[in-house]
């Protein structure tokens, strides 16, 4: 007997080699058809395509036919042809039919009709064989892969950093608690407090906001480094744009400054974005043609365009003389929500923007303070649809002044010794940068809810699956 093997419908619809005996497995979308021939379109995942197999009723036994309802998992033997119908250029002529697993169209949830993105959510276990989420999910492959390639191809290393982190001051975020201790009843201290010496690691311990602190000791070493890792923020903020555990992109440079790290982030984006072009086509064009009708035409304007450098006070000034009224306000000193970042890069600049020079106020300790007493050298990138989507800066080199900060804010100095002897032994200036992983999906693929790009999210009050 001839030996048969599996090919992927994605690589069937781009070879197109007809009169080739194969097999095809993957799941039933739809069935119709008469009682001579039966038309089954069939979808394994690789491609949003489906396969169209066609079955000469006669030669099946009616209970296989009968239950190729959509959802059912099959495996087809047959020849591939030309299809005489339109919406496809090659078909499958069944000569064998097996089945998997069926499903109960009477309880499986997918049905042919469309379904909202909000009840998709509570069936997240299925949701991958919709066409929204099979896109989705390799358009979060491509671009995972295209991040290593990346930094792999400028010379940076991939540096894993602490999921559980012990130094609770980075001040991105609440953190999660890691604890192993009975929560009815902990130890307690002699002044009753929780006795975290008796915990699993000897002392309170965290999931971590972000793994900077660790990639700067790196970053001191290897130069060029990144972490690309999962990241945790208990806030309890409901938004569209913010999940509690996300994946972040963290490069980290020694020899950069503020000027280098806005390079090197605005290179990056460009790059994920050509290359999400260059590879996802079908995809994004599926996601186009559903969700956002101006997807595809914002990519090549982000492109098109260098991106506005300034910094925030000169960001103030425009808010301030802004013709369209904000919730919140705009005031030198407070941080800028994402309807003034929004205003800045869709309304003012209609680019994306480079901000720096921050109050230090708002931002973190571990920023360069700039001469002037008040700001600091943070760097953030607003984009399009999105606002923030990536939040960096300078790293403040100097020993003395790092310290000084950290006990300006009442940080515990004894869990940063370590940070601190970067700084002590051989410092250097050096930058980094985060890019939400999500937030960069957002922008690639127009979904609207940061929920509905990553496989299982993480929110308030929910946690299935
Ligand atoms: P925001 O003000 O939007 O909450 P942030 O200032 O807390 O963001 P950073 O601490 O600078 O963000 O984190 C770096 C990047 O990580 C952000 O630019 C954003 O892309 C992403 N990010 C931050 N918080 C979240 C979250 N809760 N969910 C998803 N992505 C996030
Ligand atoms: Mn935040």
């Amino acid at each position: 007997m001839k030996e048969l093997y599996r090919k992927k419908i994605r690589d069937i619809l781009e070879q197109k080699e007809t009169e080739k005996e194969i097999i095809v497995k993957g799941w039933v979308r739809t069935k119709r058809g008469n009682n001579k021939i039966a038309f089954i379109a069939i979808n394994d995942g690789s491609i949003v395509h489906n396969l169209q197999v066609v079955a000469d009723v006669p030669k099946f036994k009616e209970e296989i036919l009968e239950k190729m309802s959509t959802g059912t998992c099959i495996e087809v033997r047959g020849k591939l042809a030309e299809s005489p119908g339109k919406g496809q250029e090659v078909e499958l002529h069944a000569d064998e039919i097996t089945l998997y697993g069926p499903a109960d169209p009477e309880t499986y949830p997918l049905q042919k009709k469309g379904h909202s993105l909000e009840f998709l959510r509570e069936i997240a276990h299925l949701r991958p064989r919709t066409n929204t989420f099979g896109a989705i999910l390799r358009l979060r492959h491509h671009l995972s892969y295209a991040i290593h390639k990346y930094f792999n191809d400028k010379g940076f290393y991939y540096m894993h950093t602490p999921i559980i982190t012990g130094s609770d001051c980075e001040g991105a975020g609440e953190m999660f608690r890691v604890t192993t201790l009975d929560p009815k009843s902990p130890p307690l201290t002699k002044d009753g407090k929780v006795d975290f010496n008796e915990d699993f690691f000897g002392k309170e311990t965290n999931l971590t906001v972000s793994g900077q602190l660790e990639g700067e000791t790196g970053a001191l070493a290897l130069s060029t480094i990144y972490t690309f890792g999962p990241t945790f923020r208990a806030e309890n903020s409901n938004t569209p744009r913010h999940l509690a555990e996300f994946w972040m992109i963290e490069p980290e440079m020694a020899f950069y400054d503020i000027h280098d790290n806005m390079d090197l982030a605005e290179d990056l984006l460009k790059y994920l974005i050509r290359y999400i072009l260059d590879h996802c086509m079908t995809d994004l064009e599926f996601l186009q043609k559903m969700y956002d009708d101006g997807l595809i035409e914002r990519l090549d304007f982000v492109l098109a365009h260098d991106f506005v450098r300034t910094v925030y006070s000169e960001a103030i000034e425009i808010l301030k003389k802004a013709d369209q009224p904000f919730e919140f306000p705009v005031e030198w000193g407070k941080d800028l929500q994402s309807e003034h970042e929004r205003y800045l890069v869709e309304k003012h600049f209609r680019k994306p923007v480079m901000l720096t020079d921050y109050p230090k106020d708002i931002k973190a300790f571990y920023m360069k303070q700039n001469d002037d007493g008040l700001t600091v050298r943070a760097l953030d990138v607003l984009f399009p649809k999105i606002g923030e989507i990536i939040g960096g800066s300078q790293r403040e080199e100097n020993y003395e002044k790092l310290r000084q900060r950290i006990l300006e804010l009442n940080l515990p100095e004894k869990d940063l010794w370590w940070y601190l002897e970067t700084r002590k032994f051989g410092t250097a200036p050096h930058s980094g940068f985060g890019l939400g992983f999500e937030r960069f999906m957002l922008f690639i693929s127009g979904m609207n809810n940061i929920r509905d790009v990553i496989p299982f999210p993480r929110t308030p009050n929910n946690a299935e699956f």
